[in-house]
């Protein structure tokens, strides 16, 4: 007998500028923390009209976290501070831990028109924030898709369904990341760990993740679940529903966060921006 989670937060993504001035959907973020410990924010720049993100992210520095971004259609090209060149493609992830520090850029471009994506930020726990910085970036027809009889279709970018485990591992929150396809009126029902956070991210249709919820959630919906069930358990709308879901498990340490660094004390965050200023912000040089 399993008990579902209900939802105890839940908003609709608002917009924001960021980067050199790109409109983007902003799900959750620094007002936010620590909620979805061990999650900081999650962006979506899915966008319309290329004037809405083509100034892109130019350099800026990461540390203490990892940023995650999935690419649904379009490609964000990518360049940092260490040579390393490439882009992410739709259908597309690249994991990327940042440690002890990243300078790099990233620059969405249409193609056929099109351009949208997710952009996940997790914490580090603090023994590992300045780890040495590395990349796991998966192609679309290298993540796994998992079908479930009954009209569910999953891509596993990182976790494991029905057996299948995605391209992702190592990463110290323990996290689950899932995109989630279920037809008109298919159920889903999902393990969740105790103690682990869970919350999905609407992204298209609609659907019930919460039976004391009358209303389906619709695009562009956050949904934070509590501690109160082992499993996660949805019911699609009369046009299915997509979601994002994650999970993991929480840090429950302080954090210090000023635009793209999070660390654990402000000692920490003062460091890192003396070492930008002083181009010492690069510790690994290999
Ligand atoms: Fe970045």
């Amino acid at each position: 007998m399993t008990h579902s989670r209900t939802i105890v937060k839940m908003s609709f993504s608002h917009e924001t500028m960021e980067g050199a001035g790109v409109r983007l959907n902003r799900a959750f973020g620094y007002h936010e923390i620590p909620a979805f410990d061990p999650f900081l924010m999650l962006d979506d720049f899915r966008a319309d009209r290329p004037n809405d993100y083509l100034a892109g992210f130019p350099w800026h520095p990461h540390r203490g976290i990892e940023t995650v971004t999935y690419m649904l259609e379009g490609t964000v090209e990518h360049g940092d501070s260490m040579g390393h060149v490439g882009s992410v493609d739709a259908g597309g992830v690249q994991w990327m831990t940042a440690g002890s520090g990243i300078i790099h850029q990233e620059m969405p471009k249409p193609v056929d028109g099109q351009m949208g994506g997710f952009q996940l930020w997790v914490n580090l726990p603090g023994d590992h924030k300045m780890m040495d910085p590395r990349y796991q970036e998966i192609t679309a027809d290298n993540i796994p898709a998992v079908t479930i009889p009954g009209g569910v279709d999953i891509r596993v970018i990182c976790g494991t369904i029905a057996g299948v485990s995605g391209p992702v591992h190592d990463i110290m929150a323990g996290p689950e990341y899932l995109d989630v396809s279920l037809k008109p009126d298919a159920q889903f029902s999902h393990p969740v760990k105790p103690g682990y956070m869970a919350a999905v991210y609407v992204i298209g249709g609609s659907g019930r993740f919460d039976q004391q919820h009358k209303e389906e959630l619709v695009n562009r919906t956050i949904a934070l679940f509590g501690n109160d069930g082992d499993s996660v358990n949805v019911q699609a709308g009369g046009n299915g529903v997509r979601f994002l879901f994650f999970s993991g498990k929480p840090l429950r340490e302080p954090i210090a966060w000023r635009g793209p660094i999070v660390m654990n004390t402000q000692e920490e965050l003062q460091q890192a921006f003396a070492d930008y200023e002083n181009d010492t912000f690069i510790k690994k040089t290999s």
